[in-house]
């Protein structure tokens, strides 16, 4: 019989999993948009259907917080990419459009983890990537390093946080 600390452990497992399948289907992908995402999103899916641990809900689950960590790394990938464009008016872009943001969402998970993005919220048992969490009530942040399934704010005990990146 499978113990709550067992489907835990399995939601985080399958989560870092699948985000590596997203990361390379983005990083394979001509334009990161929101359809590339769900295709990526849907491959990982198909990836963890096949393993023989059986995951059952936690794929799901997994797949839900994906969708909300990789939007927030699109929505950098698309401020980076206005960057970009500006850069290009002025003569000294050279890279493509494209490799722009495919670049910058491929090291977004190490790398953006602690720019703030306050408009992705999460909350307390759902999985999530490292970064740095925001609790909406009270202001104290929570830095996770690895991926991990999201904890009550250590200071006030509240269940909703803002994501960073
Ligand atoms: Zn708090």
């Amino acid at each position: 019989m499978a113990t709550k600390d067992d489907a835990k452990k399995k939601l985080v497992e399958v989560y870092e999993k699948m985000s590596v399948i997203v990361k390379k289907n983005l990083d394979k992908a001509e334009v990161v948009t929101e359809e590339a995402l769900e295709k990526a999103i849907k491959e990982s899916k198909a990836w963890a259907a096949k393993q023989k641990v059986k995951y059952g809900p936690e794929v799901q689950k997994a797949a839900d917080a994906l969708r909300r960590d990789f939007q927030s790394r699109l929505t950098k990938a698309t401020e980076e990419t206005k960057k970009g464009l500006n850069l290009e008016r002025l003569g000294a872009g050279i890279l493509s459009l494209t490799q722009r943001v495919a670049k910058t969402v491929g090291v977004g998970l190490d790398h953006f983890a602690d720019k703030l993005n306050d408009k992705i919220t999460c909350h307390t048992g759902e999985v999530t990537g490292a970064g740095t969490l925001t609790c909406a009530k009270c202001g104290a942040k929570v830095k996770l390093t690895k991926a991990s399934l999201i904890p009550e704010c250590p200071k006030c005990g509240h269940n909703t946080f803002r994501r960073g990146y």
